[in-house]
């Protein structure tokens, strides 16, 4: 027989029948399988009133507001960025002037048709930024070569120190393919506060394109699969728009203007700070 700890007097164990476990076993089934109907429905559909409020009330900003490891393994909250209203645009060595005028473009295009106040410039490369470039690379083959690659988690990881004495987002223009997915042309998080854009694919496209997933919007337009209640989308294959993987559009589409102008109005609830022009 089981008995209670903490000196408690010892009490029997009420047997589970099988019907019970039977019944907590089938709630659970179910649960997992409504829970899978429901996630698999609101990447089919959704109708545009729905999908303005789950961005207001950042239910479809998961995983936006967590925290992330500093180098030293300490949590940081680096989409805090936010509050200093600052996107801080660098260019490792070797990225021509003409190139970080193209992101500095795209950048402020996406932050101007949003008509957020947050301040973007172009600056140069601090060497605390450069040596935590250094410190990311990583060996990767890559097309059957052996090539330093730039890890996107490791970078963040170690500017969040620097983020934290100087609140801002980093945008930086590199010459290597990124670690944790060697194809990307760019890779950006507003969690990690971090947009890495490279030097081979660099456009005004991908720089606007990639500051729509540092503010907030980190889909695609490809799914919902339709979001009823916006002027015809095209089939989901067929769509060019610049929160498209792989679009060449640089418009924004309804869907993502809408669900990135929900997010600030949400930011500016939680934080109770203005971001509007
Ligand atoms: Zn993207």
């Amino acid at each position: 027989m089981q008995t209670e700890m903490n000196g408690a007097s010892p009490r029997p164990l009420k047997p589970v029948s099988k019907w019970s476990k039977f019944l907590s076993t089938r709630i659970r089934s179910r649960n997992i399988l409504f829970g899978l109907l429901a996630g698999l429905l609101l990447l089919s559909f959704n109708v545009a009133p729905v999908w303005r409020a789950l961005w207001r009330w950042h239910v479809l900003a998961i995983g936006q507001f967590g925290t992330i490891k500093d180098e030293k393994g300490a949590a940081y909250s680096a989409w805090r960025w936010v509050a200093a209203r600052k996107i801080r645009i660098h260019a490792l060595p070797g990225i021509e002037p003409a190139m970080v005028d193209e992101a500095l473009n795209g950048v402020r295009a996406m932050v101007r048709e949003i008509g957020l106040d947050l301040e973007v410039s172009a600056e140069p490369l601090p060497e605390a930024v450069a040596e935590a470039c250094r410190r990311s690379l990583v060996k990767q083959q890559v097309n059957g070569r052996l090539e330093d690659c730039l890890s996107f988690d490791g970078l963040a990881a170690r500017l969040a120190a620097l983020h934290a004495s100087q609140p801002c987002a980093t945008v930086l223009l590199v010459d290597y393919p990124i670690a944790e997915c060697e194809w990307a042309h760019g890779m950006a998080s507003f969690n990690q506060a971090l947009v890495l854009l490279e030097k081979g694919t660099l456009s005004f496209h991908l720089a606007k394109h990639e500051t729509g997933h540092l503010l907030g919007y980190n889909w695609h337009d490809s799914l919902p699969l339709f979001v009823l209640g916006y002027p015809w989308e095209d089939w989901p294959w067929s769509r060019d728009t610049l929160m498209m993987l792989n679009g060449h559009n640089c418009d924004l589409s309804p869907r993502a203007r809408d669900a990135l102008s929900g997010f600030w109005t949400g930011l500016e609830r939680k934080l109770d700070q203005r971001f509007w022009k």
